[in-house]
C-alpha cells in the first residue's frame, strides 16, 4: 500500500539535499538517498496500481474509466496523490491489459462526458459542479446524490449504453465512437445539452436491461 510516510521521507531528503554545497562529496550522497526514495516511491505506487486494478478485473466484466479525469475520484490523500502522481493513463493501461487478457470490456468514456453535473437519478444535468462539492441535491428530482458515486453510476451507464447500442462494431477505444454516436443520438431527438443520454436510454435500451449490478466502486462497471 502506499503511503503518505514515503512522501514526507522524499521531502525530508529533498531538503537535506538543497543545503548542501554544490560539488560536495556530501551532496553526492544525498542526490542517491533522493533518487533512491524515487525509486522506492515508484516500485510501491505500481505495486498499488498493479494489484487494485487485478481486483477490478477479476470482480468485472465490463470496466469503464473516463480517461485522463482524476477529479474526486478518491478522497484518500495518499490514493489521490498515488493516482495522478503516477499518471491515471498507467492506471489505465493496466486495466486495459488485463482486461483484453481475460477476455473482458476495457471501456474509455470521454472526458467530457458530464458524468459529475448529470444527476443518475433523473438525468437532470446542472450547469456548474465545483471540485469542492461531494454532495449535492437535484434542483429536479430533489434526490441526494455523493459526487463520487453519482459520477460512477453516469459512467457505467454511458459504458453500457455503447456496448448495448454497438456490440458489432465496439473497439477498445470509444472516445471516438462517442462523438459519431452522440451526434447521431442528437440527431434522432436527443436533447442536445445532455449528450444522448436520455432519448438513447430510452429508444433503445429494454428496460430489464436497465438495471445493471451494482458494483459500489468509482472506477467499476456492472
Ligand atoms: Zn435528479
Amino acid at each position: 500500500m502506499y503511503g503518505c510516510q514515503h512522501s514526507r521521507n522524499l521531502r525530508r531528503k529533498q531538503q537535506k539535499l538543497s543545503r548542501k554545497q554544490k560539488g560536495s562529496s556530501t551532496r553526492d550522497k544525498a542526490k542517491r538517498l533522493v533518487a533512491r526514495v524515487h525509486s522506492k516511491i515508484k516500485r510501491v505506487r505500481e505495486d498499488f496500481l498493479h494489484k487494485l486494478s487485478r481486483k477490478i478485473v477479476d470482480k468485472n466484466q465490463v470496466i469503464a474509466v473516463e480517461n485522463l479525469n482524476v477529479k474526486g475520484m478518491v478522497r484518500n490523500h495518499c490514493l489521490a496523490k498515488a493516482i495522478s502522481d503516477a499518471g491515471w493513463g498507467m492506471f489505465g493501461t493496466m486495466l486495459q491489459y488485463k482486461a483484453e487478457k481475460l477476455g473482458k470490456i476495457y471501456i474509455e468514456i470521454d472526458r467530457f462526458f458530464p458524468s459529475s453535473k448529470t444527476c443518475n437519478n433523473c438525468l437532470h444535468k446542472v450547469s456548474e459542479m465545483p471540485l469542492n462539492v461531494r454532495h449535492w441535491d437535484c434542483p429536479k428530482c430533489h434526490g441526494r446524490n455523493d459526487r463520487d458515486i453519482n459520477a460512477a453510476k453516469n459512467i457505467r451507464d454511458e459504458a453500457l449504453r455503447f456496448l448495448r447500442l454497438d456490440v458489432r462494431r465496439f473497439p477498445p477505444h470509444i472516445s471516438e465512437t462517442k462523438q459519431a454516436l452522440g451526434t447521431s443520438a442528437a440527431a434522432s431527438g436527443g436533447n442536445v445539452s445532455q449528450p444522448g443520454k436520455i432519448s438513447v436510454l430510452s429508444d433503445a435500451i429494454p428496460l430489464e436491461a436497465g438495471s445493471p449490478p451494482h458494483t459500489g466502486t468509482p472506477v467499476e462497471g456492472g
